[in-house]
């Protein structure tokens, strides 16, 4: 793969950087870096397919152009959103590379991984730095040797998917942009979904644990599955209707309204429980010991407490 090729499926990459020194950020440039933001908003992960020299390189610098945008806007919302969509992106095109392509990208993150008697092995820091939480990914699940942890191809791929969205996340505040950025920023936020829903859980009202969830949820931060799961059984059990689970879930940046309504009729349907506490800390979300065994149960004392200082 040529460098222009890499560049286009890698924006972030040193090669991508050396060819959008050479290029200006014109009006196409920048509707491109729209789009590409708006992209994100429907959620759309497919990559833009793009033939000509030319468009290659406008594209490989409308990933610029989008965070500089973002940097304007100062939107966590949309920048959570952004970031998890260009990770998707970047996440398809690894599965279809070889190992070597792999360790290209993953390089650019500082993630090298040693290969030792057939095992791949990462050091334990950049392990860290770059595991999501899940409970594959908990070091108590991981063999660990000498300081480095034991991964294998599939684990690398989501290493640098998870180093791309927090790289992609990370975008500097522009104070002074051109005009057009600024016509461009009026118009995302006449397009950005308008909420009705706002999370208004305070303490005393759900587990800590929800509550953890829920905090993450308003400042728009994606949770991974074992916690969307946790999260949707527990509201759902506590009597909470589709609509408004809804309008929780829908400020996670990578929501999907018929997916996630599907989901929580899917639930209820299957008639899940909530899991136990036990369970909870397996998935690496418990933050607390409130000794009630089930977070349920914790709701429904916290209930019956409130109705005794009320009588
Ligand atoms: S002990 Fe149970 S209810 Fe409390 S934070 Fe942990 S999982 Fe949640």
């Amino acid at each position: 793969m040529d460098d222009l090729d890499f560049a286009l499926k890698y924006p972030f990459s040193s090669e991508a950087k050396q060819i959008v020194q050479n290029i200006h950020l014109t009006d196409r440039v920048l509707e491109l870096g729209a789009e590409r933001i708006k992209k994100a908003l429907r959620g759309e992960s497919k990559a833009r397919v793009v033939l000509n020299q030319e468009g290659k390189k406008e594209d490989i610098a409308s990933f610029a152009a989008a965070r500089m945008i973002l940097g304007f806007m100062k939107n966590t919302f949309l920048t959570n959103k952004f970031a998890v969509n260009e990770s998707k992106v970047v996440r398809s095109h690894l599965d279809k590379e070889d190992k070597k392509t792999v360790e290209r990208v993953a390089a650019r993150f500082d993630i090298f991984p040693e290969n030792r008697n057939n095992t791949m092995l990462l050091d334990l820091p950049t392990y860290v730095r770059f595991s999501v939480r899940s409970p594959y990914y908990r070091l108590v699940n991981r063999k660990l040797t000498n300081g480095f942890v034991e991964i294998n191809d599939n684990d690398l791929r989501r290493l640098v998917e998870e180093a791309v969205r927090k790289h992609t996340e990370d975008i500097p505040v522009v104070r002074d942009p051109p005009k057009q950025v600024k016509h461009i920023a009026e118009r995302i936020i006449e397009e950005l979904p308008k909420s009705e829903t706002t999370i208004n859980a305070k303490e005393g009202d759900h587990p800590p644990c929800i509550l953890n969830l829920l905090e993450s949820a308003k400042k728009h931060q994606n949770l991974n599955h074992s916690a969307r799961w946790y999260l949707a059984t527990y509201l759902n059990a506590i009597g909470m209707g589709e609509d408004a689970i809804t309008g929780i879930y829908a400020q996670l940046p990578d929501f999907n309204e018929k997916t996630t309504r599907y989901q929580i009729k899917h639930l209820r349907r299957k008639g899940y429980n909530v899991p136990s506490c036990s369970t909870v800390m397996s998935y690496g979300l418990c933050v607390a010991s409130c000794r009630t065994g089930n977070p349920v149960r914790w709701h429904k004392l916290s209930e019956s407490r409130k109705k005794e200082i009320l009588k």
